[in-house]
């Protein structure tokens, strides 16, 4: 072990990285991953976190579930599955897909209908509010115009 620490070196940082995304059901952004890690590697940077992300992206070891309240986020599962996205807090969680073979049907038929095109990923986002977040204020729309103002 001791003889490879000097090669480790350099990938200790992507390997911490990616274990930090796939840990987690969050689906985080780049910022929560490097909030994870700077106690533990006190020489991360930012920087390093969107690189290794966007590396991991290329390589198909990560994936982008969109940008949800201004920042973008990832998933460590891989494989195609629905999610759902809290419009309020940003709350990203994952959905069964049992109309997975109907999606499948779906992809199959675009090379009959437009030749030119290829596909290379798919994404469903269901959009709405969760638990916290419904239980919690009321919509702004219904509150009395001025009557919560100080
Ligand atoms: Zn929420
Ligand atoms: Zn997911």
């Amino acid at each position: 072990m001791a003889g490879t620490d000097r090669a480790r070196k350099h990938s200790s940082k992507r390997d911490a990285i990616l274990r930090v995304i796939r840990s987690t059901v969050s689906h985080p952004g780049a910022q929560w991953v490097y909030e994870r890690l700077k106690p533990v590697i006190p020489a991360l940077s930012l920087g390093t976190v969107y690189r290794n992300i966007k590396v991991f992206q290329e390589e198909k070891q990560v994936i982008s579930v969109g940008v949800v309240n201004g920042e973008e986020r990832f998933d460590g599962q891989v494989a195609p599955h629905p999610h759902f996205v809290c419009s309020r807090c940003g709350k990203i969680a994952d959905l069964p897909c049992p109309g997975d073979q109907a999606i499948k049907g779906m992809a199959a038929a675009v090379p009959a209908a437009q030749p030119d095109f290829t596909i290379d990923y798919r994404k469903t986002v269901f959009y709405g509010l969760c638990g916290e977040c419904r239980n919690a204020a009321p919509p702004v729309a219904t509150a009395p115009s001025g009557a919560g103002d100080r």
